[in-house]
């Protein structure tokens, strides 16, 4: 991993979802990842580094992962991007499962879509678009600078949960080898809950892989 580049955790809300902010220490240009819960302490942290905020980064669309989106747009004036196929997700109460919650939860539209191969920038640090479809039909990762973020794809010693309506066991397996388990085995993984680790920690011992 790049010395420089700044990844801040904050573990947000009733589901301890990682919220990641990602920035150039330099130009101090900078992205949020998944802000589940607490725009404020998101805020916060984002001030500390004085990082200027231009978009936030939604790995897939469940309730857990996006309800500080709109409070951050509006502070922020960022633009919010999302895989193709989870966008629906940000609008529709049922498709980002808040209804099941009990809270439903709905926002604005997407600014932009995602796509395998797309650029992510914060600065001068680039990061890769991975499609990692499974636990959601959108779900996407991010690789760059020796560290992934795969939101709910792959965990410490789990996978993401396929139980869910749009969720589908065999898409996930198929990213998680095809796209994730080829990087670098050193290669850090932030995942969208729990601990981080590295993907030949996973690839070696993960029971869901082997
Ligand atoms: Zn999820």
């Amino acid at each position: 991993m790049d010395n420089n580049l700044i990844i801040e955790i904050l573990e947000l809300g009733p589901f301890f979802v990682n919220c990641y902010i990602v920035g150039d220490p330099e130009s101090k240009q900078g992205f949020i990842i998944d802000p589940g819960f607490d725009a404020e302490r998101i805020i916060e942290m984002t001030e500390r580094h004085s990082l200027a905020i231009d978009s936030i980064i939604i790995t897939h669309g469940h309730a857990d992962h996006i309800v500080a989106i709109d409070e951050l747009k509006k502070h922020f004036k960022a633009r919010v991007f999302i895989g193709e196929k989870d966008a629906i997700m940000l609008t529709d109460s049922e498709a980002n499962l808040s209804t099941m919650s009990g809270e439903s939860f709905s926002g604005d539209p997407a600014d932009g879509l995602l796509r395998e191969g797309d650029i992510v920038k914060a600065g001068r640090y680039e990061f890769k678009v991975l499609d990692t479809p499974g636990h959601s039909p959108g779900s996407i990762s991010l690789y760059g600078h020796g560290v992934v973020f795969t939101g709910d794809a792959l965990f410490l010693g789990s996978i993401g949960r396929t139980d869910f309506p749009g969720c589908d066991h065999e898409t996930l397996l198929e990213a998680i080898h095809t796209k994730l388990l080829v990087l670098p085995e050193d290669t850090i993984v932030y995942a969208g809950h729990g601990p981080d680790t590295t993907i030949g920690q996973e690839r070696d011992y993960n029971p869901f892989l082997s």
